[in-house]
C-alpha cells in the first residue's frame, strides 16, 4: 500500500518542474533573486525539446530594416486571431529586445550581420507597418539551432547561480492544500527508485507541450503535456486546448520538422502542377503567411487533387534555387534531416512536406507573471497560491488561437524571466516551507502503486495508439461537428480502459513501462480536454477551422475556454473574458481591434 512507499524531503523556496527554455529561464531568474531553487527534470536539461527549435526567436532589434514593439504586438494580436491577451501580448513584444540581448550577453552565439548584430530573418506573419508592408526581418537566429543555443547556454548560467538541479526525476503530481495552495511535488527518481517530495513556496510548472497527442507530431516523444495532467488532477482548470498549431512543413512520412526559417530564406511550396500556390490565397505575405492559413491551404490543395507523389498526398518546398552557400550557412540543420529523413539532396530537389501537429497554444491559464488562474477561486483572474506556470504548459495568452512562429521561444524567456520578476516581488522571503500533508502524500502515492501494479487488460502501448489515431482522424487542420463529436465518443471511451491498464514491469528503477503509463495519463487529460473543447466552439478561429462555422462569430465566441477534468475523465466547460485592455497609452487602440484576417 501506498504507506510501504518512503519520501525522501527536500525543501526550497522554489522548484521549477521542467528544465526547457521557459524552465531554465525561470530556475536562473529565481537563483538570480537569491531563491534557494531547484530544478526537477525527467530529461537531462539540454535533452528538452527546446534543444529542437531551429528557426529562432522574434524581437524586434531592427537591426536588418524598420520595426517597432508595436509593429511585434500588432502581428502577434492578429496571429492569434484576436483571442490573445492584449496586455500579456503587449508585455512579450515589449520586454522581447531586452530578453534577447539578456541572451546574448548571457552567451548564446546569435548569428551575425555583416557589422556584427543580431541576424535576423523574416518569419511567418511577421511583417512590417502593422500588417500593411512585406515581411519583416525580426527573427533572431543562431544558423537553424536557435533552440540548442539558447538551452545551453542557460543550463550553463543556471548552473553557474547554484540552482540545484535533480534530472531524471520524474514529477508525479502537485501536493495541494485542502484550501488549494500548492506546496510543492512529489517526484520519482528513475534510476534508483527513490520517491522525493520537494516541498517549497512556489512551484513553477515548464513540462512543455502535448503534441504526443496526436500520431503525427513534430514534438519529441517527451512531449506528453505531464504539468497539464497534474494541473487537472489537481481540479485547475486547462484553457483553450481546441487551439492545436499544425506546422506546414514536416517531412511527409517522418514527422520532423523543416523550419519556416526556409521560407524565410526565400523557400516556397509547389503543388502538383508546379503553381506557388500561395500566391493565389495570400498575395502579400504568400509563403510567409500565417501557419494555419498556410496548412489549410496545403490540405485544401491535396484535397482538390493537386497534391505531389504517387498518391497526391503531400507538397513540395523548395530551396533548390537558392545559393548553396546560404544552405550551408544559415539552414545547416535542415539540409542534414532532408537528407536523412527524406533522402533529398535540398540543392537539387524539393521536399516532400505536410502539415504535421507542432504546437500546443492552449495550456495552464495564467497572468502575465505566470501565475495560475482558476476563476473557482472567485473571479476570472483569481490566483491559485504557490503556482505559476510557464512556456508551452503555460497559456498567458499570447498566441491565442494561432501562435506565430519565432513567438515560443521567446514566450519561453520573457515569461521565464517575468515569473521570477513576479517572485521576487512578492514573495515572502521570511515565510516557513509548507509543513508536511499527509493526506495529499498518501494519495498521490495510492495512484503511483495502483498503476505500478496495473494487471488488467489494456496495455499502455495499445492505448496510446489509439488516442494518437483518434486524435490525428477527429481533430484535424478542418474540422466538423460530426468528426469532433466522433472525436469525443471515441476519446471518452478510450478513457475507461485507463482503469484497465496494464503495466508489464513492477521494478522501481529504469521502468519505462510505468513513465509511459504516467504519461499516457496525463496526454489522456490533454486530449479529452482538446476534443471536447473543440466540438462546443462553434465558429473557426485561428488553427481552429470548422467546415461547419466557417467563420469567426467574435460575438459569441470571442472568450478563452476552461475545461475541468475529473477523474473519470468527464469535462466541464466553462469561459473567461479575453483582457482586451492592453498595459500602456503606448498602444493605437483602433489598429488592434478585431477584423478580418488577411495576408
Ligand atoms: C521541432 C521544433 C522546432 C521548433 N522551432 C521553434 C522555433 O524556431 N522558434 C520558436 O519560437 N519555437 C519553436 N518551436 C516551439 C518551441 O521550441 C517550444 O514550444 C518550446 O521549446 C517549449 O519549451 P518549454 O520550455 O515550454 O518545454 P520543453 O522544451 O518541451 O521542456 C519541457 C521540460 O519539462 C520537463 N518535464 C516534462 N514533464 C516532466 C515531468 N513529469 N517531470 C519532470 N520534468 C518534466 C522535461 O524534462 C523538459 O525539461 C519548435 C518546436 C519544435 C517541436
Amino acid at each position: 500500500m501506498a504507506s510501504a512507499y518512503e519520501l525522501i524531503d527536500h525543501e526550497f523556496d522554489v522548484v521549477v518542474v521542467g528544465a526547457g527554455g521557459a524552465g531554465l529561464r525561470a530556475t536562473l531568474g529565481m537563483a538570480e533573486q537569491g531563491f534557494n531553487t531547484a530544478c526537477v527534470t525527467k530529461l537531462f536539461p539540454t535533452r528538452s525539446h527546446t534543444v529542437a527549435a531551429q528557426g529562432g526567436i522574434a524581437a524586434s532589434l531592427g537591426n536588418m530594416g524598420p520595426d517597432s514593439w508595436q509593429w511585434h504586438m500588432y502581428d502577434t494580436v492578429k496571429g492569434s486571431d484576436w483571442l490573445g491577451d492584449n496586455d500579456a501580448m503587449e508585455y512579450l513584444a515589449r520586454e522581447a529586445p531586452q530578453a534577447v540581448y539578456e541572451l546574448e550577453h548571457y552567451g548564446v552565439p546569435f548569428s551575425r550581420t555583416e557589422a556584427g548584430q543580431i541576424y535576423q530573418r523574416p518569419f511567418g506573419g511577421h511583417m512590417q507597418n502593422y500588417g500593411e508592408g512585406p515581411p519583416v526581418q525580426r527573427t533572431c537566429a543562431a544558423a537553424d539551432r536557435t533552440g540548442h543555443a539558447i538551452l545551453h547556454t542557460l543550463y550553463g548560467q543556471s548552473v553557474k547561480n547554484n540552482a540545484q538541479f535533480f534530472i531524471e526525476y520524474f514529477a508525479l503530481d502537485l501536493i495541494m492544500s485542502e484550501d488549494g495552495v500548492c506546496q510543492g511535488i512529489i517526484a520519482w527518481k528513475l534510476d534508483d527508485g527513490t520517491l522525493h517530495r520537494f516541498r517549497a513556496k512556489l512551484v513553477v510548472l515548464a513540462t512543455g507541450g502535448y503534441g504526443r497527442s496526436y500520431f503525427s507530431a513534430t514534438s519529441a516523444h517527451s512531449c506528453t503535456g505531464d504539468g497539464n495532467g497534474m494541473v487537472a488532477r489537481a481540479g485547475l482548470p486547462l484553457q483553450d486546448m481546441e487551439f492545436v498549431q499544425f506546422h506546414p512543413t514536416g517531412i511527409y512520412g517522418a514527422g520532423v520538422l523543416i523550419t519556416e526559417g526556409a521560407r524565410g530564406e526565400g523557400g516556397y511550396l509547389t503543388n502538383s502542377e508546379g503553381e506557388r500556390f500561395m500566391e493565389r490565397y495570400a498575395p502579400n505575405a504568400k509563403d510567409l503567411a500565417s501557419r494555419d492559413v498556410v496548412s489549410r491551404c496545403m490540405t485544401m490543395e491535396i484535397r482538390e487533387g493537386r497534391g505531389v507523389g504517387p498518391n497526391k498526398d503531400h507538397i513540395f518546398l523548395h530551396l533548390d534555387h537558392l545559393d548553396p552557400k546560404v544552405l550551408h550557412e544559415r539552414l545547416p540543420g535542415i539540409t542534414e534531416s532532408a537528407r536523412i529523413f527524406a533522402g533529398v539532396d535540398l540543392t537539387r530537389e524539393p521536399i516532400p512536406v505536410l502539415p504535421t501537429v507542432h504546437y500546443n497554444m492552449g495550456g495552464i491559464p495564467t497572468n502575465y507573471f505566470g501565475e495560475v488562474l482558476d476563476p473557482r477561486r472567485g473571479g476570472a483572474d483569481a490566483v491559485v497560491p504557490g503556482l505559476m506556470a510557464v512556456g508551452e504548459a503555460g497559456c498567458a495568452s499570447v498566441h491565442g488561437a494561432n501562435r506565430l512562429g519565432s513567438n515560443s521561444l521567446i514566450d519561453l524567456v520573457v515569461f521565464g524571466r517575468a515569473a521570477s520578476i513576479r517572485a521576487g516581488e512578492v514573495m515572502d522571503r521570511d515565510a516557513a516551507v509548507p509543513s508536511i500533508n499527509a493526506d495529499q502524500d498518501d494519495k498521490i502515492l495510492a495512484r503511483f502503486d495502483r498503476l505500478r501494479n496495473a494487471n488488467g487488460g489494456a496495455p499502455t502501448a495499445d492505448v496510446r495508439d489509439s488516442m494518437q489515431r483518434i486524435m490525428q482522424e477527429d481533430a484535424a487542420v478542418f474540422r466538423t461537428g460530426e468528426t469532433l463529436q466522433s472525436g469525443v465518443e471515441r476519446v471518452s471511451e478510450l478513457y475507461k480502459s485507463l482503469k484497465d491498464l496494464k503495466v508489464h514491469d513492477r521494478s522501481m528503477i529504469w521502468n519505462s513501462d510505468l513513465v509511459e503509463t504516467f504519461e499516457l495519463e496525463n496526454l489522456m487529460a490533454n486530449s479529452i480536454a482538446t476534443v471536447v473543447s473543440a466540438e462546443a466552439r462553434t465558429e473557426s478561429r485561428g488553427a481552429h477551422a470548422r467546415e461547419d462555422y466557417p467563420d469567426r462569430d467574435d460575438t459569441n465566441w470571442r472568450k478563452h475556454t476552461l475545461s475541468y477534468i475529473d477523474d473519470s475523465g468527464a469535462v466541464t466547460l466553462d469561459y473567461r473574458p479575453v483582457h482586451v485592455d492592453p498595459l500602456s497609452d503606448g498602444i493605437d487602440l483602433a489598429k488592434i481591434a478585431p477584423k478580418a484576417r488577411v495576408y
